[in-house]
């Protein structure tokens, strides 16, 4: 169905009036458009309007289409619009697929940051406390410099993805998807945890 179709077939003439707010008269007569009517001698029918006195007749379409000066397509575009009678486009469909894909790919990948920037900041902490030099003489262990190094940041980054807009999320996410930052990052923290949980010396005494 072309929108000429879908306008015609669902809009009368008298509704396209009513709606535009044209008073029609008892007998369904408005002044005409088309000539200087000093009495109403255009009546409106259901599919049809006719001039008694100049004669002009037409559809629909050619009733809005001269109410607004607009053309032919322009006229039924705005009867689809105006009353809601949108065919969804095929391009619009199109369109709306791929969508939904997207944002759930975006929320999966921000869940995995998220999970990684936790897991990651967990382990910073923790180490910035177990690692801490002792005394003023001690050698600073690597992880205790790389919990001071890293925590402000990774702390940020999780900052917001926890509050930041859907803008600053987007930023996060792909900066740490680039060349597979995170799926690093989700390994090196891994392979740090068992570390922890099993490869080292007991702790000291
Ligand atoms: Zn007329």
């Amino acid at each position: 169905m072309s929108i000429f179709e879908i306008a015609k077939a669902t809009v009368s003439v008298r509704q396209a009036a009513e709606c535009y707010g044209l008073k029609l008269s008892r007998n369904n007569m408005v002044y005409c458009l088309f000539h200087n009517d000093r009495h109403p001698s255009l009546k409106l029918n259901e599919d049809y309007f006719f001039c008694f006195s100049c004669g002009a007749k037409g559809d629909v379409i050619d009733f809005v289409a001269r109410l607004f000066d607009l053309s032919s397509y322009e006229a039924a575009q705005k009867l689809v619009t105006d009353f809601g009678l949108d065919p969804k486009p095929p391009n619009a469909a199109a369109m709306a697929k791929p969508k939904r894909p997207l944002i759930r790919q975006f929320r999966e990948d921000e869940m995995l940051c998220f999970r990684v920037l936790t897991d990651y900041l967990h382990l910073l902490e923790e180490w910035k406390v177990r690692y801490a030099p002792k005394t003023p003489e001690d050698e600073w262990d690597d992880r205790f410099v790389e919990a001071c190094q890293m925590l402000d940041h990774i702390e940020h980054l999780a900052d917001i993805l926890t509050v930041g807009s859907l803008g600053e999320r987007v930023v996060v996410v792909d900066e740490l998807k680039k060349e597979d930052k995170i799926a690093f990052l989700q390994d090196y923290v891994e392979r740090k945890k068992e570390v922890a949980h099993h490869g080292e010396e007991p702790e000291k005494a």
